[in-house]
């Protein structure tokens, strides 16, 4: 069989406000460390040749432009609060340039939300510039995008069930608190493993940093990084300095490979 090869970029790892807080001056958000500026969380995955990004969030236009992203071969949303899909009409561009509508993917209340947000793409007849949007119900089941294998971990965010994806050898659980045991069974063999870690004080619906290393233990990936911080983290460089060799923040523009 051939080797399968992952390209990963990160194209925010902040939370739902983003680092720099408007208006906030605390040492995080006055760094002028170019990795304590994160956008909104999400990554943009290249799977032999496929590209898939998973959420699509207020930052999203401007993350595409800075990190020179051009194609998309469809959106998995991993659930549906604004900070994961206020950017998905920013792929108007891309749909406009292939002419073919943009699939996307969720459990069903994530479609139905984005039904509602975007209810002008879902018209009979909709405008001629809203985006063509092509939504696919998935669940706890495996499926395939244009061949490329797609296994949703099922995580939970506070009190809402949401989905993590794992493709090849890398998993991304973002915006979570607890990941049930079957779910961590779906986890062997990572190469890479993209965790969610808000902060140090305990949070109804995030890790704390603190949680988010046992878990990664737990779990037992060959490199572990941390995403969807909050500016109570800390520096990028006091926290980085702090962590196991294995175990890393994310930074917004980093970019790695994975089997
Ligand atoms: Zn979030
Ligand atoms: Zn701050």
């Amino acid at each position: 069989m051939s080797k399968k090869t992952g390209r990963l970029h990160f194209l925010g790892t902040g939370t739902s406000q983003g680092i720099p807080v408007v208006g906030c001056k605390c040492d995080t958000c006055s760094s002028y460390d170019p990795k304590d500026k994160r956008f909104r969380s999400s990554v943009h995955v290249v799977y032999n040749g496929i590209h898939l990004q998973i959420d699509a969030g207020p930052d999203f236009r401007t993350q595409l432009l800075r990190y020179d992203i051009a194609h998309i071969d469809a959106v998995l949303f991993t659930h549906e609060h604004q900070d994961h899909i206020a950017g998905l009409d920013d792929v108007r561009p891309i749909i406009f340039k292939t002419g073919l509508a943009m699939p996307i993917y969720a459990q069903e209340r994530v479609i139905n939300r984005i039904r509602k947000v975007y209810d002008y793409a879902f018209e009979e007849q909709p405008y001629p510039g809203a985006p063509r949007i092509v939504a696919h119900q998935i669940n706890k089941k495996p499926f395939s995008i244009q061949g490329v294998e797609v296994l949703p971990i099922p995580i939970v965010h506070g009190q809402l069930p949401i989905l993590g994806y794992r493709i090849g050898g890398m998993a991304y659980l973002t915006d979570t608190n607890l990941i049930p045991d079957e779910s961590i069974a779906l986890l062997k063999d990572l190469d890479v493993l993209i965790l969610d870690a808000l902060h140090h004080r305990e949070h109804f619906s995030h890790f704390t940093l603190e949680q988010a290393l046992l878990q990664a233990k737990k779990i037992g990936a060959k490199q572990t990084y941390f995403i969807h911080m909050s500016h109570h983290m800390g520096t990028h460089e006091t926290v980085e300095k702090q962590l196991p060799k294995e175990m890393n923040l994310a930074y917004d523009g980093l970019e790695i490979k994975f089997s």
